[in-house]
This record gives C-alpha cells, structure tokens and sequence, in this order.
C-alpha cells in the first residue's frame, strides 16, 4: 500500500501548474493582437474662409467705420473684373457676337465692387457680383 508511487505533481487534484518562470529570462508580455489604433489627427486646422467683409457692404458707396483708421467714412467704390466677368465675356464671345465681349468688363453688376477707405485708402472689402 505505502509502496504506491504518489500521483505526478500536476495531476494531483484541483493543482494545475503554473508556468515555470525562468529567473532572469525575459519576460515576454502576452501577445494581443495589435488593437487598430484609430488615426487620431494631431492638429484639425479649421480653415474659415474668412471672408474680407467685415461689414455689409453692396457694389454702392457705404457708409461704414474703417477697420483701419477707425473713422467713419463712406468708402471709395473701384470695379474690377471678377472671374465672373471673365466668364460672361467667354460666354458673349462664343455664343453672341464679338462686340459684347467688353459688355461685361463696362457693367459695374458683372464686376466685383472693392472697398477703400479714402481716408487711408485701406482695403476694407469687396461685395462680388
Ligand atoms: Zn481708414
């Protein structure tokens, strides 16, 4: 009876051996595998068009307060082409007739009206057309 060899080590009941550790051998981490990391943008630059128009501004004269001098004045009205204008000009010279071409280049409602301060002729803005 007493000869009887005692049951393995690991299969004595309720005993699961625990991994071996190895001193001073690396421990190696249990492997995941490898979470999707979601592509954090680092800096999400929010560009506004920040459009030039600080005040409401039409194609006529205005009467606002300058951004720059900070008087009121009544701002200097200049038309200039805008790519519109160049459009309608493209327009008139394929489907109209040569002549017009200009037609939109004299028509201060196909231009766009920049604002000036004439008091110190800064930019204040431009109302497109
Ligand atoms: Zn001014």
């Amino acid at each position: 009876m007493d000869s009887k060899q005692p049951p393995p080590y690991s299969e004595q009941a309720g005993f699961t051996p625990a991994q071996t550790y190895q001193p001073g051998g690396p421990t190696q981490p249990p492997m995941y595998p490898p979470m999707p990391q979601p592509q954090q943008p680092s800096t999400v630059i929010i560009q506004t068009t920040t459009t030039s128009n600080l005040v409401p501004i039409g194609s006529e004269p205005t009467r606002i307060c300058c951004p720059s001098c900070h008087a009121e004045v009544v701002t200097t009205v200049k038309s200039t082409p805008s790519s519109r204008t160049h459009c309608w000009a493209l327009v008139m010279c394929l489907l109209i007739c040569w002549p017009c071409v200009c037609l939109p280049y004299c028509m201060d409602s196909c231009q766009n009206a920049n604002h000036y301060c004439p008091n110190c002729s800064a930019y204040i803005g431009t109302y497109e057309n």
